[in-house]
């Protein structure tokens, strides 16, 4: 984890309206400035829902704020006549430095598949953001101990075709779906186990480098409380945080794990 520079996401998912938005960032970056910690070597992002962007992009500008933020999903298509979408141009106009791509409740409840989230992955690149990658067995996978090869399938299929340069620049989120919200947390060596088994096989298919520069976070009931060991392990770059990304305090006390 020391050779890239860590990276803590927060998913608002549906919470917040873009006073609200504003709110929480500014708390944030009072949080973030205290001159007590070095906050500059990690990355602090937030992901709001597509309504506050515009919110916190005129607050994140104004204030030159040590914030970045994205989006929590992207329309595959580039433009036209697609109901309800919102485009990677769009998103890549308010500033977002970062869209989140096959969140497990958007496989769940939105039967996004792997094909899906490649063709989503592909159109954040396109506009020049981030994806971040979600992956991760749901609870039945795991008792049943294939883990691994569950999450890897998902891992080939969402990144299929995209080239070892982009693969470097890229963010995996591994997510197992029964600690998301459930407040059931991996301990660090389940995460350990899966995200290091993630960078082999980015490793074996986009070559040394990609792997190197690949951040793998790890998502599922991160607290401030639990944190430090998380990130303790030598291939968890970073997590993706949901419930505790809503308070400023909680959040700001992830971002100081180490
Ligand atoms: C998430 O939504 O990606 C997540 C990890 O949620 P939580 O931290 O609330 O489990």
């Amino acid at each position: 984890a020391t050779l890239r520079t860590p990276l803590m996401a927060g998913n608002w998912k549906m919470h917040l309206n873009h006073q609200e938005a504003v709110v929480l960032v500014q708390k944030l970056a009072w949080t973030l400035s205290d001159k007590r910690h070095d906050f500059a070597k990690v990355e602090v992002v937030v992901v709001p829902p597509f309504t506050d962007l515009r919110s916190v992009q005129t607050l994140v500008e104004g204030d030159r704020l040590a914030v970045r933020y994205g989006a929590q999903d992207v329309s595959a298509h580039d433009s036209g006549a697609w109901t309800g979408e919102v485009s990677a141009g769009m998103l890549a106009k308010l500033g977002c430095s970062y869209v989140v791509v096959g969140h497990s409740e958007r496989r769940q409840h939105h039967h996004e598949d792997d094909a899906l989230v490649n063709a989503k992955a592909r159109q954040a690149l396109g506009a020049g953001m981030t994806p971040i990658v979600c992956v991760g067995e749901g609870l039945e996978v795991r008792q049943a101990g294939e883990q691994v090869p569950f999450t890897l399938a998902q891992v080939d299929g969402s990144l299929a075709g995209l080239t070892a340069e982009q693969v470097a620049g890229l963010v995996v989120a591994y997510e197992p779906v029964w600690a998301i919200g459930t407040g059931e947390v991996a301990t660090p060596d389940d995460a350990q186990e899966v995200c290091a088994a993630i960078r082999a096989r980015v490793r074996e298919v986009h070559g040394d480098a990609a792997a190197e520069g690949l951040r793998v976070l790890y998502g599922g009931s991160v607290k401030a409380a639990n944190v430090a060991g998380i990130m303790e392990k030598p291939d968890v770059d970073g997590c993706l945080v949901g419930g505790a990304s809503l308070q400023a305090e909680e959040f700001g006390g992830i971002c100081r794990f180490y």
